[in-house]
């Protein structure tokens, strides 16, 4: 069976990818990555994506993706961004990296809350061809954490497009609403052609 690498030592989310991938190409199948980790020193959640990308293909010789995400404010101009995993420092606390964006945003009116959650994924082949993919979630930061339910930043990030009067945060949401709508869903769909063609 043909193999493609997921840059990722997260379980869950080489589970995530397989459901999708076999969707599309059943005779693909998708293996995690144990190799070393390279920096992630680029500015873009693209330059990201490919670095883990290329950097899982070089080491394993296949066809690697990766995937990297987080939330852009717009009257932050687009942060947390790709600084969203450490935005209270690199200890990396989710809960104090949305209580800092509460924070920041406590004299802002709710027309003005707009966010999106984003994700990039990357696949690079050997054979060095290098495509980039991106799945927007538009939404609006509520005022105070709600819900327990997914991670990050999810009880703070409300998406758009529910009933007026009975919005709820993701962390209110069930996986499977969330897996169905969210930005990494929206991603997934732009690489189905990708697939098609490796
Ligand atoms: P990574 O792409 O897994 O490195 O995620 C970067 C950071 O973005 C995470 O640590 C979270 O803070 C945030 N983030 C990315 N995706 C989500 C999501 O689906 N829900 C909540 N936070 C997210």
């Amino acid at each position: 069976m043909a193999r493609v690498v997921l840059a990722t030592h997260n379980a869950h989310k080489v589970e995530e990818f397989q459901a999708i991938v076999a969707a599309v190409r059943p005779d693909l199948e998708v293996v995690g990555y144990d190799g070393p980790e390279p920096v992630e020193d680029g500015v873009t959640f693209a330059a990201n994506a490919l670095i883990k990308a290329r950097a899982a293909a070089a080491h394993t010789g296949l066809p690697a993706l990766a995937d990297d995400s987080g939330i852009a404010v717009d009257v932050l101009g687009g942060s947390p961004g790709v600084f969203s995993a450490y935005w209270a420092g690199h200890k990396k606390d989710s809960t104090a990296n949305l209580e800092l964006l509460l924070d920041q945003l406590s004299d802002v009116a709710d027309p003005h809350r707009t966010a999106q959650f984003v994700s990039v994924i990357a696949l690079v082949t050997p054979d060095g061809r290098e495509d980039t993919v991106e799945g927007r979630w538009p939404g609006r930061l509520a005022t105070a954490p709600g819900g327990t339910g997914g991670f990050g930043y999810d009880p703070i990030f409300v998406p758009e497009g529910q009933t007026p009067g009975e919005e709820r945060t993701v962390g209110q949401w069930s996986a499977e609403e969330k897996n169905a709508e969210s930005h990494r869903a929206r991603a997934f769909r732009h690489l189905v052609p990708l697939l098609r063609q490796l």
